[in-house]
């Protein structure tokens, strides 16, 4: 396992020709905008580049993956590609390669990790990582700029999306100067934005606005003076509004723009445990030390957590505990 150097990691995808593509499992809009206009581009350059997504795609960004592979087998895998290119991908178990595909296999295998989070523990043979780039997006606009090829429309409109998506439109403190002279390049480059933001932000079912009114009115907690706000969402709630947390992204604003917070945390039941997502709004109060302190990674300001505990009470209560460590007013000297 080692890290390449930018260039290095444009000179990769240069040299291949059949290149397989993927991110992790349960696609936010930077794993799919990355992958797929990392395949668009490549595509771009007469390269065989295939999208695997073995599980769903959310509904709002179903419109923009056109036909992917869903599944692949080691033989398939082993035979039709030269280098697989993982993005947006922080943790081994969390590569969505489908069931007979491992992190074990993808390592022995020609596999170039591409990441933005800290913490990144993928071990491919060759890792770029850069932990201040606010998306995996936005360094694929830079291996694209460092091949010298130029940035075919689909993918300045696939990467435009993911960068909007993992800043939240350019509002979390992960967007810096560079992140908006490379999404300018997107825009220069013919990226629709009009059709992404249609897409992401203005086309929410009416069902789901009804899930997350409920959610508003009957589960929202706050604690620690109004300074955390989290809910536990009650598994029938979902059923009763036909919601699959799969269209959850972003659910987890609707707590960290009420005033007054600077910690947010969404809980639901997945599978025998507890998921949990957690915000920050304020660097000084960073959330990813606490996701790492109970097992979970992620960033600073966005990280997240399973928990195999009884109920939701019980995740809860240990939250609320490394909450208020967290958010306790430091002692005057
Ligand atoms: P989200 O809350 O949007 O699901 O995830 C926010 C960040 O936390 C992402 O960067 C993601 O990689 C990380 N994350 C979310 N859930 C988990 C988890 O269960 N385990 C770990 N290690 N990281 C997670
Ligand atoms: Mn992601
Ligand atoms: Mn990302």
């Amino acid at each position: 396992s080692k890290s390449v150097s930018l260039e290095e990691a444009a000179g990769f995808l240069l040299r291949h020709q059949r290149i397989l593509v993927l991110a992790h499992q349960k696609p936010d809009g930077d794993a799919l905008g990355s992958v797929l206009g990392m395949r668009s581009f490549l595509r771009n350059l007469g390269k065989q580049a295939d999208a695997l997504f073995p599980s769903p795609l959310p509904e709002r960004y179903r419109s923009f993956a056109g036909p992917v592979l869903t599944a692949l087998s080691r033989q398939e895998a082993e035979r039709n590609y030269d280098l697989i290119v993982l993005l947006d991908c922080a943790n081994a178990e969390r590569i969505a390669c489908g069931p007979a595909l491992d992190a074990d296999f993808l390592r022995s295998r020609n596999l170039l990790n591409i990441d933005h989070h800290v913490g990144n523990n993928v071990g491919a043979p060759y890792n770029y990582i850069d932990s201040t780039a606010s998306a995996a997006s936005e360094i694929a606009v830079e291996l694209a700029q460092a091949t010298g090829k130029a940035i075919p429309v689909e993918a300045a409109t696939l990467w435009y999306l993911g960068i909007l998506t993992d800043t939240g439109s350019f509002r979390f403190t992960n967007t810096t100067g560079k992140t908006l002279r490379l999404a300018a390049d997107l825009l220069d480059a013919g990226a629709d934005s009009e059709r992404v933001v249609n897409a992401v932000y203005f086309s929410k079912p009416r069902r789901q606005q009804q899930f997350e009114a409920e959610l508003l009115q009957s589960c929202v907690k706050t604690a620690l003076d109004g300074r955390y706000a989290y809910a536990s969402i009650p598994p029938e709630l979902f059923a009763k509004y036909d919601f699959d947390m799969r269209d959850g992204e972003g659910l987890i604003d609707l707590l960290r723009e009420i005033d007054g917070t600077v910690v947010a945390a969404l809980i639901y039941r997945k599978n025998d445990s507890y998921k949990v997502s957690m915000r920050s709004k304020l660097r000084e109060f960073p959330v990813g030390p606490i996701a790492r302190s109970l097992g979970g990674g992620g960033h600073d300001m966005a990280a997240g957590i399973t928990l195999a505990l009884p109920d939701a009470a019980a995740v809860e209560a240990v939250l609320l505990d490394k909450v208020t460590g967290l958010l306790r007013p430091v002692p005057e000297p």
